[in-house]
């Protein structure tokens, strides 16, 4: 999608610190980090949120992006402790960025319930 900045990461058009790349999944460095380890895992085809993962592709997609979010997390070192895995989804949910991401936080204890 043209005017989506995830879609640009995933080009190469934007920069940004890759972690991790499969042939249908992006993860990089989130820009603005809430915990030690702060890293979005995208799909690499363009979908507003997991909501729009429709039929068995949509299956597909969440499927093999949450299995790809799990390796990151345990390469990155992060099993042991535990971490975080989560997706603001529309207004209420706080999302941002209209591109389906899923949020790796890890490396501190996080608190709940979230604010
Ligand atoms: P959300 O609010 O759940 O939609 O999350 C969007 C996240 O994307 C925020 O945590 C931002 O800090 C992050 N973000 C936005 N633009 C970039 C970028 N160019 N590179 C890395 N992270 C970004």
């Amino acid at each position: 999608m043209t005017d989506c900045v995830f879609c640009k990461i995933v080009s190469g058009e934007i920069p940004a610190k890759i972690v991790k790349r499969s042939a249908d999944a992006v993860a990089f460095y989130d820009l603005n980090p809430q915990a030690p380890v702060h890293v979005l895992i995208i799909p690499t085809t363009h979908l507003a949120a997991g909501r729009d993962a429709r039929g068995e592709d949509g299956v597909r997609l969440l499927g093999r992006t949450l299995a790809f979010a799990n390796e990151v997390a345990t390469e990155l070192g992060l099993d042991a402790r535990g971490y975080r895995l989560v997706s603001n989804t529309g207004a209420d949910g706080g999302q941002s960025v209209f591109h389906l991401h899923f949020h790796l936080l890890g490396g501190r204890r996080l608190s709940w319930p979230p604010g």
